[in-house]
């Protein structure tokens, strides 16, 4: 099998022939159809995180020694089963759900892999998607495409999850019932409006520093779009919004998008923050139980979570990102493009 690794971080991915695992016990062999382009592998590629006030932490701290095939999005077609992976058969076409854990732990047990302390995430932890074969450890991380091609569906892995996720730790209690304000209008920011509609959400105002990307969210149906980088920006988001904010999304994650999402929100309202740009804030501690807001972070989503979502992109009700084609062999031009901010909607690559 070909693949494509991290062999030296921020060095380009170099190519690797090795041989095509055959699948043991409950393993699934996928034939790689569509691998998506997150943004959270530049991290990887990159090799460290800021976490502020000149603080790293490196992903070697996170266990990932190279060489690392990255690709965390992933459709395959099943093409050989372990002798006892049973409710797929070859030719099935389907996602892999990549946020897999040790099924041991506490966090696993309550159904909660993404969370667990020694994972063996696809494309992190474990070969992903950048390779034209990926191993997965239990038919039961496959999932049916929900009607869309392979290109369509892959972005759900991480990207879907991701906002559908944070749209959860929100809850429907507040976000059927108050405008939400959503960080970032780029394609987590867009998906998550995608999705809140969906879910028969009250709607969200978005911020963003970008005029071209708040046009954007607008058109996605956005109730308001404001400046982030505005010096009233909170007051701007709450007047858009007219009505208490019950929550903040960020897909940014900036000390200062961090500032905006809880200077925003409501009594009892929750800060989410999903996004990695990095940074740290400093909190005045009696307004946390003064305000009774929570500050929570939130990654991808469960097992449970993922099919909830595809069940929902399988009604017709989500509009599918746009898609940038690429081909598995591009994948050092895309990643360059990516940190550039020149790719539209999710790059997928294909074999
Ligand atoms: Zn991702
Ligand atoms: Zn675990």
């Amino acid at each position: 099998m070909k693949s494509y690794d991290v062999v030296d971080f921020g060095a380009p991915l170099r190519p690797s022939e090795k041989p095509t695992p055959s699948p043991h016990g409950t393993e699934v062999l996928l034939r790689t159809l569509a691998a998506g382009v997150c943004h959270s592998d530049l991290h990887i590629w990159d090799g460290w995180y800021d976490l502020g006030g000149g603080k790293k932490l490196t992903v070697k701290d996170r266990g990932l020694v190279p060489p690392l095939t990255m690709g965390h999005e992933i459709v395959g077609e099943v093409v050989a089963l372990g002798p006892e992976a049973t409710g797929v058969k070859l030719g099935d076409k389907r996602l892999a759900h990549p946020w897999i854990g040790c099924g041991d732990c506490a966090a696993c047990r309550r159904g909660e892999e993404q969370l667990c302390a020694s994972p063996r995430f696809l494309g992190v932890q474990k070969p992903g998607g950048y390779a034209d074969h990926v191993l997965v450890p239990h038919p039961r991380y496959l999932l049916e495409l929900g009607g869309l091609s392979p290109a369509q569906a892959a972005p759900f892995a991480c990207s879907g999850i991701t906002a559908f996720g944070a749209l959860k730790r929100v809850g429907e209690a507040i976000f059927k019932e108050q405008p939400i304000l959503v960080i970032g209008a780029g394609g987590l920011g867009l998906m998550c409006l995608a999705l809140l509609k969906a879910l028969g959400g009250k709607g969200a105002v978005v911020a963003d520093i970008d005029p071209r990307k708040r046009e954007a969210a607008l058109a996605a149906g956005a109730i308001g779009a404001i400046d982030a980088g505005a010096a009233d920006a909170v007051r701007q988001a709450q007047a858009a919004a007219r009505a208490p904010i019950g929550a903040a999304i960020d897909f940014v994650g900036a000390s200062a998008t961090a500032k905006l999402g809880i200077d925003a929100i409501a009594k009892g309202g929750k800060y989410v923050i999903v996004g990695l740009f990095g940074g740290d804030i400093t909190l005045s501690l009696p307004l946390l139980p003064m305000r009774a807001i929570t500050v929570q972070g939130s990654y991808v989503g469960s097992l449970a979570e993922m099919r909830e979502l595809l069940a929902l992109v399988a009604t017709g009700k989500v509009p599918p990102v746009p898609v940038d084609h690429r081909r598995l062999d591009q994948a050092n031009a895309v990643l360059e493009e990516l940190k550039a901010g020149r790719i539209i909607g999710r790059a997928v690559m294909t074999p």
